[in-house]
């Protein structure tokens, strides 16, 4: 006889980032009202934390994004990143992203919305942004850095150490915290969910989140809804008939810093970086080139994860669908890893970038490193109510650094005040033409 409890005050559902991070705000908060009250917030997995794209994420926090709510969202979250960086495993060294001219107007933006947001970036520009990279790492090759954006604000975590920060979190609250308890299908009245579906009974609650990563299109279907919507645009454009959800998979990888050293000039822990060069192919040093493929690279020191001094990274993911195989997930699921040609393009761009990388093919560490997602219609988060009683945070695959959604979501429930920082992410968007989508990178998730 299972001992999950029939009711409760507030559910979630996920114990991902954001169903970890909703549940220990959630709980906080009840606790201050009440002691005993914050176990009130029950936390279902149907596997464990961080069995979905949280425990295989590269841990990036950045806030390179054309969409400007989100950089108020990346605010609040570096927030709860710093609160207590030690047990998140979080490094803040900063963020540095590079592009071509085409780029400089793009990054003008988003250098000036990220500091109206109160996220300190700085811009560099032609000649200074050339120079700014030399102090860094002077090895770098400038010939195509023609604007630059350091956001200092940004930086890492090493994922397997950030839920484990969350699950103390958790457990110090309050959270009462259930591995292995599976939803199927939720029981509806009109727009209520009067009760949850699981393989060890039914649960009702006044409240249900949903933070169920690239599951989410599943619980979307459970909950009735459609798999097709228009999408209307703030210029009156509409596209008719777009799939609700479709899935990418992401290309990444691991290399052996094998006595090499990346390091800054100052020998710190280098920013994250981020290279997209549009006009740039990628030529590997014997000189075979990508004929599909332009030059977008990110890479971070990742000792942590690498199991030695190491580097880990990727490229743009690739498109599958509205239909994939979940299970088993990431590293687990052989369909969706790095194609063969991965590392050779992976390890060219590093090449390119630093002399300090050249000849690093050979120290590609070769073992699974995969995961997909489920992509929102216009690539970004969708935070909003999905019935009268539940809301779902669906972050279209690049969440990992939203910790704060889910501080954000937890006042929003317990204050019953809308947040307006939250607000922008909301379903209405589509019909109501305010679709986002004003992007120019061929990544769909800047
Ligand atoms: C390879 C890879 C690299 C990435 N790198 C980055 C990065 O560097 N930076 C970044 O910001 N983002 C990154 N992302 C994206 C980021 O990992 C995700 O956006 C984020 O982790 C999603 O968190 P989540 O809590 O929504 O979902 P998840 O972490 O997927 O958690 C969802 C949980 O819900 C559970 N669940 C699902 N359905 C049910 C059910 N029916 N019943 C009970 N439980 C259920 C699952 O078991 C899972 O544990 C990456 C993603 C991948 C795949």
């Amino acid at each position: 006889m299972s001992d999950l409890p029939q009711s409760v005050p507030y559910l979630v559902i996920g114990a991902g980032i954001h169903g970890l991070s909703t549940a220990w705000h959630l709980a906080m908060a009840l606790e201050q009202q009440q002691p005993g009250k914050g176990s009130g917030v029950l936390l279902i997995d149907k596997a464990a934390p961080g069995a979905g794209a949280t425990g295989v994420a590269c841990g990036c926090v950045r806030n390179l994004y054309m969409t400007s709510p989100l950089h108020t969202i990346l605010r609040h979250s570096v927030d709860v990143w710093q609160s207590d960086p030690v047990n998140f495993g979080f490094q803040q060294v900063g963020y540095v992203s590079v592009g071509e001219a085409n780029q400089t107007s793009d990054y003008e933006t988003m250098h000036k919305s990220q500091n109206a947001a109160g996220y300190p970036s700085d811009l560099y520009v032609g000649k200074e942004a050339k120079t700014f990279l030399q102090r860094l790492w002077p090895d770098f090759n400038t010939e195509k850095a023609d604007c630059v954006l350091h956001e200092r604000p940004s930086g890492y975590a090493g994922t397997h150490t950030a839920i484990a920060g969350l699950v103390q979190k958790c457990r110090q609250w309050g959270v009462d915290l259930r591995a292995g308890v599976e939803v199927s299908g939720y029981d509806m009245t009109g727009d209520q969910i009067t009760g949850v579906v699981t393989n060890q009974g039914t649960i009702r609650a006044d409240c249900v989140v949903i933070c169920a990563g690239a599951w989410a299109p599943k619980h979307w279907q459970w909950l009735g809804k459609s798999p097709k919507l228009d999408l209307h645009y703030p210029d009156g454009g509409i596209a008719e008939g777009q799939d609700m959800w479709t899935f990418w998979r992401l290309l990444e990888g691991e290399v052996y810093l094998n006595g090499t050293s990346y390091r800054t000039a100052d020998d710190k822990d280098p920013p994250v970086l981020h290279v997209e060069l549009m006009n740039t192919p990628v030529i590997t040093e014997d000189g075979r080139e990508f004929p599909d493929q332009h030059f977008y690279t990110y890479v971070r020191y990742a000792a942590e994860r690498v199991g030695a001094p190491g580097v880990q990274g990727g490229t743009i993911p690739i498109k599958l669908g509205p239909e994939a195989v979940l299970d088993p997930y990431g590293h687990a699921n052989p369909h969706y890893q790095a194609d063969p040609w991965f590392a050779d393009y992976y390890c060219a761009t590093l090449g390119y970038l630093m002399d300090r990388f050249k000849g690093c093919r050979r120290h590609f560490k070769e073992r699974a490193n995969g995961g997909i997602g489920a992509f929102t219609p216009d690539n970004v988060p969708i935070f909003d109510w999905v019935a009268g009683n539940a809301y779902m945070v669906a972050d279209s695959n690049h969440g990992f650094k939203m910790i704060g959604v889910g501080k954000l979501l937890a006042q929003q429930l317990i204050t019953g005040e809308p947040s307006p920082a939250l607000a922008p992410f909301a379903l209405g968007r589509y019909a109501q033409g305010r679709t986002f989508g004003d992007r120019n990178s061929n990544c769909p998730w800047v």
